[in-house]
Order: structure tokens, then sequence, then C-alpha cells
């Protein structure tokens, strides 16, 4: 089967534990108003690859991924791609090779859970905890994401959860607390707090799609510190060699942390 690649990147240390190949698949169902990887949403673009092509190139590094590291599936919305996903799943489960997808939580079908029986780690990416605001920033209802987070909690899978902290939609302690409250009851093993950046706002100038929040600016470190002491209290980052990478605020060096990916 040939799924559609946006991109690959590899010795990736930040989308998941570890050392990882990071694949980045196109289409995406929300439109998210800060999204950093609109040239991600049409399904039909990018790189057409077979799971073996994809498959050759990845094992090629698993001698750096070690215990921990492995692949991520990461997007666009990897579901979008379910049944490309799974053949790609099983092909790297036969190599005993640790994956993790990175998702927004829209889609939850019978493929979508076949899928995820062989995924190790899903990095759940969630917008907003209030429906409202969720649907303004998304431009889809909340519930899609709220019914894959239940189900996450249903079948216990280990989670690390993001979101993003943008100025005047999610930068208050009272979300940031929302946001721990609604993880009740999930095998959340860590949350990370991104903070908004305006770096793929030149993607949409080039797509001729005009840019939704021209006027918001990447959030104060010290509003990062703030909101990541809300969340440590609760889920406290461990000795983690890439943490120093997580947790640098700077948006210069930010771009190459959350350079693609939800
Ligand atoms: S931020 Fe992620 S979920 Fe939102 S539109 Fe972009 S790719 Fe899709």
């Amino acid at each position: 089967m040939i799924g559609y690649i946006h991109s690959i990147e590899t010795l990736a240390a930040v989308d998941g534990p570890g050392v990882r190949t990071a694949i980045f698949l196109q289409g995406c169902p929300q439109r998210c108003i800060y999204c950093h990887n609109p040239d991600t949403w049409q399904k039909n673009g990018g790189q057409e690859m077979s799971a073996d092509e994809l498959i050759k190139k990845v094992i090629r590094f698993k001698p750096y991924y070690k215990n921990d590291g492995g692949v991520t599936l990461s997007g666009g919305e990897p579901f979008m791609q379910v049944d490309f996903v799974i053949e790609l799943l099983k092909k790297l489960k036969d190599e005993k090779i640790h994956t993790a997808v990175d998702t927004c939580g829209y889609f939850l079908n019978d493929k979508v859970k076949i899928a995820l029986e062989y995924v190790d780690l899903v990095l759940l990416d969630i917008k907003h905890t209030d429906a409202n605001t969720f649907e303004k920033i998304t431009g889809v209802p909340i519930d899609y994401s709220m019914a894959f987070l239940d189900y996450m909690k249903k079948i216990k899978k280990p989670l690390w959860i993001r979101q993003v902290i943008v100025p005047g939609y999610t930068d208050s302690e009272e979300q940031i607390k929302n946001l721990l409250k609604l993880l009740e009851g999930a095998n959340v093993e860590r949350v990370d707090l991104l903070p908004y950046h305006t770096l793929g706002v030149s993607k949409w100038e080039q797509l001729g799609i005009e840019y939704p929040i021209p006027e918001v600016k990447p959030p104060e470190r010290e509003i990062m510190i703030k909101l990541n002491k809300i969340v440590e209290a609760k889920y406290p980052k461990g000795a983690d060699e890439n943490e120093c990478k997580r947790s640098d605020y700077s948006e210069e060096k930010y771009s190459k942390i959350h350079r693609t990916g939800c």
C-alpha cells in the first residue's frame, strides 16, 4: 500500500522517548488557527512511499533506538491514512521497534482501534478543554478528541499529553488545572506544555491562506515556567537526557523541537 509522506526526521529526540525516527504523514481533518504545518492538511500531498520503503529507511537507524527509542508517526493526523498506518505499525512491530503515534484524537473507529493495538505510546495533543474554545481553535467539535481520550482511559494506553500554550487561549492557570482534571483516570506518563510559536506563519503565506491570529505573540518565558510548575506538581519530569531540549522556551531553539507534528 502507498502512503503520503510529508517528511521524515531521523535521530529525532523530541517525538517520544529515546532516539527516534519521526515520520510525518499527510492529511488532517482539523484546521487549527496556529497550525505550523498547513502543508500537511491535504491527504494526497507529499511523497508517495510504500510501507516497505519506509521500513527499509527506519531500520538503518535501529542501533540508535536502543531500549526506549523507536519510530513515531506524526503529521498532520496519522490516522487519516489508517490503512497505511496499520500496515506500517505491524511491520514495525515485526521488527520489534517501539512505536508511538502523535495524534489530535479526531478519529476513533474500528480501524483506528486495530492500529492502536500496535502502538506502544500515544502522544495526544489536546487543544483545549472547553468545547467552545476547542472548536474556535480547531474548527471541529471537541467530542471526537474527548471520545478518543475516554478510549485511552479504557484501554490504559500509555500517554504523553501535549498542549500548545497560546496567549489568550490556553495560557491561564485555570486552563491547565482543567486539563489535569480531564486527565484523571488516564495512564499519563508525562504532560508537555509547548509554547506557541510563529515559525509556521510563512507556510500559510506560501499557501495563500490568511493566518488567523497574526496579533498573537509566543508566551512569555515566565508564563511557561508558572504553568509548568502546576503540571510538574502532578506529573514530575524524571531524569531525562532530552529534557533540556523539550523545556527550552526560546523560539529559535524551539524550532528544532516543534518544527513539525501537531
Ligand atoms: S496543529 Fe495538528 S491537528 Fe491542528 S491542523 Fe495542524 S496538523 Fe492538524
